[in-house]
């Protein structure tokens, strides 16, 4: 259990964030099920057929418990005709709420076919066979021809049956004076009503053509609608077009002023006799009229014409049936007044409106608008803004989620970085204290070589021609020696001396080097963008960079640019890393950038090392830039490679920069070779090296008494001490060291020269505090000229060293 407990804990994550995102989540995925199922639910609502939910069932009280009831429907015309079937429509829709008790019996009388309604007389003759055994307790007619019929045969087919009849044009109470136990719904169109909102939406109007036909029903409307519209002839010409041929009317309404308008009244039958229901004649008016058609019947909107204030068969047929119920139910017909103003309702098509350039917001308030464009978002705004709502949490969280992958990636990358750098600069340690190891021992024993092959070669008479094979021996040391100096380079082992220099002036001191190197294939530019100062030795910086412009040649073999830019960069605590710098503060930079081959990272993370080399034998060395490392490193500084494949390399120089001025070290000037006679105390605990000296010291003339180590030479000092004018001693000898000796050898007297030999680093010396003055110091292996040249010097010089 709460092992359970635990894992689940781990799930949510330890953070705020996670734990906050995780209950977006949750959040959203609610929600979003929820308004599913709303919308489910929805669906569900209003897929429900009218009638078969028993709630919405209005109570029409009880019908008498007789069985079905049947109620005979004459339909004047026939199926298909929409008004007529908006009628039944409304009739049977009305009944079915009743609980399918009343059944309608359904008559198509056809007088759209036959208007003249010659063939009534049969029709009778028909029912009066087929209904003989039925008694209609009511009887619906639906529009002017079946009211005529069931008024004419009522006596024959159904005398004791109530009349309820809809969709009267021009109905007149005349009309039903001689009848009893009738009543109904009269169509009354509006047209005044109609114009009247016309001519609000377009005021320019000067002409209406109001397009009627020839029958019945048609020449009723006509009538009406000249009752109508009489308060608007001072305002507007009324002209009615009728008993045309469909290619006359056609004619006609193209030719429309555009200043116009079309009324579009009854229309079922063409003058040769074409039956037109209210879609096509809508389609042939507002097709071939340039100005808009505005009607009457709701069964037109949608087919082209604009609107108007309308009316539907719907409504009528279901006002006639809601009588029909209420005699049903005992309300006898004639206390059931005849409904006189048929209701209408202001309805307007959005693609004429558009077509016509009517903006809907001029539109009379409550005004139903078809055709209009639904935008998903209006019919189902709660789904979609849930969804949108929804999508944004899912992408934030996304986003979260990026980004804390994103900070975690950059942190290991960044740790491993580090590590690379670590690892390496382990590696480059290690290997400079094997270099500087091996180069010291190397030392020695090319000491030895050289100096006996340079006392050979003296014993030798001038013409002598075993002197060629003393000159290639000394040739070739003097190569090993070279060589050796890159390594203690390298293992940061060489004497150097630093003084503070501009940045510019290093760079200014190899340009002209540096171009002659390079070659005239190669555009070659310097930009000294910033200056700075910084302790360097000048002479090993300028081999620094001639190391690197020679490489950038050698990537080049083409051509290409080579730079050398200088620039100044202060680091913080933070920014140090990303330089990779030991510690914070202000650097001056020497880049060197080529345009040549690059480097893949294999090549890239090796090429520091000693004899790493890509060239071909013979070429290179491998030690370039393990020596500018060495350097570099030397004067704290860091060396650092951007290269990519084909794309050039740049190396940066960083050496931190200093404020003031340090004091200059004076250089070394070259003197010539001297020897001497005085008298010289060696002490060197190597035999080899200590006979070589003493043997070069002999051959230019000086006396040497030899000590072989520390309290030796103390002990020949004893002995001997009034006659030496100056101690050579190693410096590192394994029972003192040669500082102790000579600071023992100064107690008693004072004046004594010293110089020092070592083959360790100088800074190693600094470090141990035997060693502060560079010019009493003679580096292994050591050669004969240099030796004699720095023993005068030490002789001549003002004695005891500058403590
Ligand atoms: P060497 O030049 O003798 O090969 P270096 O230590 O100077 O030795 O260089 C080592 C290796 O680093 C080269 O062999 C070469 O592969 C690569 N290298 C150095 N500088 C560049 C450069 N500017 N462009 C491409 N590769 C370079
Ligand atoms: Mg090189």
């Amino acid at each position: 259990m709460a092992d359970t407990l635990n894992k689940i804990k781990i799930l949510l994550g330890e953070s705020l964030r996670t734990r906050l995102l995780i209950l977006l989540f949750v959040l959203a995925f609610l929600t979003l099920l929820v308004m599913l199922l709303l919308q489910v639910y929805r669906a569900y609502d209003i897929a429900m057929p009218v009638g078969q939910d028993a709630a919405r069932v209005p109570d029409l009280g009880s019908l008498p418990s007789q069985n079905d009831r049947e109620v005979l429907v004459l339909n004047s015309y026939h199926i298909g005709y929409s008004w007529s079937d908006n009628e039944m429509a409304g009739i049977v829709d009305a009944f079915r709420q009743q609980g399918k008790r009343i059944y309608p019996v359904i008559e198509y009388l056809d007088c759209k076919r036959h208007p003249r309604m010659e063939h009534f007389e049969r029709l009778r003759d028909l029912f009066v066979v087929k209904y003989r055994m039925k008694d209609f307790p009511v009887v619906i007619a639906t529009d002017n021809p079946a009211l005529e019929f069931a008024l004419t045969y009522r006596s024959r087919l159904f005398p004791n049956a109530s009349i309820v009849f809809c969709g009267i044009n021009g109905f007149r109470p005349e009309m039903i004076a001689q009848a009893d136990n009738i009543t109904g719904v009269a169509e009354l169109l509006d047209a005044g009503g109609t114009l009247a909102m016309a001519l609000t939406l377009q005021p320019a109007v000067r002409a209406v053509y109001a397009v009627h036909d020839y029958t019945i029903t048609g020449l009723a409307t006509r009538r009406e609608t000249e009752e109508q519209l009489k308060p608007f002839a001072g305002r507007v010409a009324i002209r009615y077009l009728m008993n045309l041929s469909t290619s006359e009317l056609v004619d006609v309404l193209r030719n429309l002023p555009r200043d116009s308008i079309v009324l579009a009244l009854s229309y079922s039958l063409d003058r040769e006799g074409n039956v037109i229901n209210h879609e096509k004649i809508a389609r042939i008016l507002s097709d071939n009229a340039p100005v808009p058609v505005y009607g009457l019947h709701e069964e037109r909107l949608g087919y082209g014409i604009i609107g108007g204030r309308l009316m539907g068969g719907k409504m009528q047929g279901s006002r006639a049936a809601e009588f029909a119920l209420r005699i049903l139910r005992g309300e006898p017909a004639s206390r059931i007044p005849v409904d006189i103003l048929s209701p209408t309702r202001m309805m307007f098509d959005f693609k004429q409106l558009e077509r016509f350039h009517i903006p809907v917001d001029r539109l009379p308030t409550g005004s139903v608008i078809v055709n209009r464009p639904v935008s998903f978002v209006s019919k189902q705004p709660v789904l979609v803004f849930t969804t949108l709502g929804m999508m944004a949490i899912l992408i934030a969280g996304i986003l979260a989620l990026g980004i804390n992958l994103y900070q975690r990636r950059i942190a290991e990358v960044e740790q491993r970085k580090l590590q690379d750098q670590l690892i390496h600069a382990q590696k480059m340690e290690a290997v400079g204290h094997l270099a500087g190891g091996i180069a010291h021992d190397f030392n020695n024993i090319l000491t030895a070589i050289i100096g006996y092959t340079n006392l050979l070669r003296r014993k030798l008479a001038g013409d002598d021609p075993s002197r060629t094979f003393t000159d290639h021996i000394l040739a070739a040391s003097e190569r090993a020696a070279r060589l050796v100096k890159s390594l203690l380079a390298f293992s940061r082992k060489q004497v150097i001396e630093p003084m503070p220099v501009d940045l510019g002036e290093i760079v200014k001191g190899v340009e002209k080097i540096a171009r002659t190197l390079i070659g005239e294939d190669i555009e070659f530019a310097v930009n000294l963008h910033a200056s700075a100062t910084v302790m360097a030795d000048t002479g090993q910086m300028e081999q620094v960079l001639l190391n690197l412009c020679t490489n950038a040649r050698d990537a080049m073999p083409k051509g290409g640019h080579l730079a050398i830019e200088t620039d100044r960069v202060t680091v913080d605590d933070e920014s140090r890393r990303q330089h990779l710098l030991d510690r914070p503060g202000t650097y001056g930079i020497i880049a060197v950038s080529d345009t040549g081959n690059g480097m893949d990272e294999g090549v890239r993370k090796q090429i520091f090392e000693p004899f790493f080399t890509t060239k071909e034998v013979g070429k290179g060395t491998g030690l370039g830039l393990s020596i500018a490392y060495g350097i570099v490193r030397q004067h704290n500084g860091t060396i650092q490679v951007y290269s990519e494949p084909g794309r050039g390399t740049t190396f940066k120089i960083y050496l931190p920069s200093i404020d003031a001025a340090g004091a200059p070290i004076a250089a070394a000037e070259a003197a010539a070779v001297r020897g001497g006679t005085e008298t010289i105390l060696l002490a060197e605990d190597e035999s080899e090296v200590r006979e070589l000296v003493a043997i070069t010291l002999r051959e230019a003339g000086y006396r040497v008494i030899e000590a072989v180590d520390g309290p030796d030479a103390e002990r020949q000092f004893a002995e001997n001490g009034s006659a030496v004018s100056l101690l050579l001693t190693d410096l590192i000898m394994p029972k003192k060291n040669g500082r102790e000796v000579y600071e023992q050898l100064r107690l008693s007297s004072p004046s004594l020269n010293v110089l020092f030999m070592s083959g360790y680093t100088a800074d190693i010396i600094r470090n141990k505090g035997v060693l502060d003055d560079p010019m009493l110091f003679i580096s292994k292996p050591i050669i004969p000229d240099i030796l004699l040249k720095k023993v005068r010097e030490a002789l001549d010089g003002p004695a005891g060293p500058k403590a």
